[in-house]
């Protein structure tokens, strides 16, 4: 495959620096539209986004203000001299935002799951030469997100760059809107030689304190780019409220970032505060684990009281502990942290069976 890199799609883009595209989750209002794309230019944005065509979980929910947007962008776009991105998901809407101007399209998530859809996609575009951007499915599938990329390749696109915007899986659910898998974005590099990749910290995190720690990650580990949604007035915005960020805001994330400000960090930066919202929700995360496992515990507990088992048994102890320690190692942790960690769970399992069973049988 001959994928054409971002700094070659012929759009002014950068060369030398990440992709940063910026602007609101929806186009609401002309005002509300052009207001978030000029103050996403000014904090530097190089493309400008907003969705059109809203595709939403709930009936009801504001589904995209549709074709009415697009001249919004057009002005965006003269106003600003850049290049503008909508999300598209058929072949309407394909043929709709070209006849607009738009210059890059992107596929969502919930699009990129249905092969059916990418396949219609495909098809509408097969005689017109424009870049699209593939988001990652909704689920943790790195072949269906090739899969999506292959069909557009086929059609004849060629300039192609995916999006890393998070799984929508189970595990983490509690810390990130939907959880990051870096390793799976990397073995699409894989899958799909030259294809470069573009955070999106907004979808990924769901909260815009999350925003710095998420976007630096992906930078760390050679994303080309960000997606990062702006809004003037977040607060109030129609749809995705809690990830969007005003205009200067993102202007002092992107300084931040990309080293634009060179001023001292202190104790308030943006980026400590990110990194320790995302460590609050990680253990808050690892005590709701703990909790699932003592409701396990106490099943156990009964069990072996029923059955007249003793509570502690050293052969399951001794496996636990090299099983743990060898996960641990094999992840790169120190071997007394986790030997540390499971030897305190463990003994408070054993005190907590004793506590809420009435007799033991002598150990084994
Ligand atoms: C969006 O970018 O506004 C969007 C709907 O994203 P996703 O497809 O990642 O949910
Ligand atoms: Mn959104």
């Amino acid at each position: 495959m001959d994928i054409k890199q971002i700094k070659d799609w012929g759009m002014n883009l950068p060369t030398d620096q990440p992709l940063i595209i910026a602007g609101p989750c929806s186009a609401e209002t002309e005002e509300q539209t052009l207001a978030s794309c000029r103050g996403a230019a000014q904090a530097g944005a190089h493309v400008l986004r907003a969705g059109i065509w809203k595709p939403r979980t709930n009936p009801g929910s504001f589904e995209g203000i549709g074709e009415e947007g697009l001249p919004w962008m057009q002005q965006a776009k003269r106003e600003t001299g850049l290049p503008v991105t909508v999300e598209v998901a058929n072949a309407h809407h394909v043929r709709t935002a070209l006849a607009h101007g738009v210059d890059v399209l992107w596929i969502g998530a919930r699009t990129t799951v249905n092969p059916f859809a990418v396949q219609e996609i495909a098809d509408a575009l097969k005689y017109h030469d424009v870049p699209v951007m593939v988001k990652n499915p909704i689920n943790p599938d790195v072949k269906l997100w090739a899969g999506a990329i292959k069909r557009l390749y086929a059609a004849g696109i060629t300039r192609i760059a995916a999006i890393h915007r998070g799984f929508n899986t189970l595990a983490q659910k509690d810390v990130y809107r939907n959880p990051p898998h870096w390793g799976l974005a990397l073995e699409l590099k894989k899958l799909i030689p030259g294809i470069e990749i573009i955070g999106d910290p907004s979808h990924t995190g769901g909260k815009r304190e999350l925003l710095w720690s998420i976007s630096k990650k992906g930078l760390d580990i050679g994303f080309s780019g960000l997606m990062i949604e702006s809004h003037t007035d977040p607060d109030n915005a129609w749809s995705d409220a809690a990830q969007q960020v005003t205009p200067v805001d993102l202007a002092h994330l992107l300084d931040s970032l990309l080293n634009r400000d060179k001023a001292p960090k202190t104790d308030a930066s943006n980026e400590l505060k990110s990194w320790r919202t995302e460590i609050d929700l990680l253990d808050k995360s690892l005590i709701n684990i703990l909790t699932q496992r003592k409701e396990i515990v106490e099943q156990i507990a009964q069990f072996k009281q029923d059955n007249k088992i003793p509570i502690v048994q050293l052969g399951r102890w001794k496996e636990m502990m090299r099983t743990r320690m060898e996960t641990g190692q094999n992840q790169g942790l120190n071997d007394k942290l986790v030997e540390g960690i499971f030897d305190a769970i463990h003994q408070d399992s054993v005190s907590y069976q004793r506590e809420i069973t009435t007799s033991e049988p002598a150990e084994a």
